[in-house]
């Protein structure tokens, strides 16, 4: 079994580490770089980006967090995950791991939509997918390299990009695993 962890600053943990084991894998909380030790692969969770990236800072977590995916371990960033991922933030000027190619928008469906769930055709899986939004971002541009998995009303809401894989949406609120497990056989994969 692989043993993943859940970045735990702040967020969406424990409904993480649930869909996780429910999934197959060993898992762990992540408050410290040296909680990173031993682990194939990292879930970061949603929350408050602005809010994580000064807590991952404090901590000395967005350094170790990059050196950990320079060592090729896979990472899974769903929703405010997503945002920490990206190599550029529209109208921000500080993004923050820049680990993916691809420009993100934060709330970006509207302050008047907090929330929606929505069906999504998701590229790996033949039936549909129950995507939940909350203040979700979305996927402006990605570069070549990387893969578009899902996408809503023309906007791209999940990808991947190796060993990258991003989410604008929360499937650790539901109790379909699929996306999970597809994290898990790619962490398998990479170890
Ligand atoms: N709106 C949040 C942000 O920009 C993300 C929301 C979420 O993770 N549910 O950080």
């Amino acid at each position: 079994t692989v043993k993943i962890g859940v970045l735990a600053v702040q967020g969406a943990v424990s409904e993480h580490v649930r869909a996780l084991q429910e999934s197959g894998a060993e898992t762990a909380i992540v408050k410290r770089p040296e909680e990173l030790v031993g682990l194939d692969g990292i879930v970061l969770p949603g929350g408050e980006s602005t809010t994580m990236r000064r807590l991952m800072e404090k901590y000395g977590l967005i350094d170790t967090i990059r050196v950990f995916a320079e060592q090729g371990h896979p990472i899974f960033g769903t929703c405010a995950g997503l945002i920490l991922m990206a190599k550029s933030i529209d109208g921000e000027p500080s993004p923050h791991l820049q680990l993916m190619d691809i420009d993100v928008k934060r709330n970006a469906f509207g302050k008047q939509v907090d929330s929606f769930e929505a069906s999504l055709e998701l590229k790996p899986f033949a039936e549909p997918y129950n995507g939940v939004f909350i203040r979700a971002p979305y996927i402006n541009r990605v570069a070549k390299n990387v893969d578009v998995l899902a996408t809503y009303e023309d906007h791209i809401v999940a990808c991947r990009q190796d060993r990258f894989l991003v989410s604008a949406f929360h499937p650790e609120l539901t109790t379909d695993w699929r996306l999970h497990r597809y994290f898990v056989e790619m962490v398998t994969e990479y170890r």
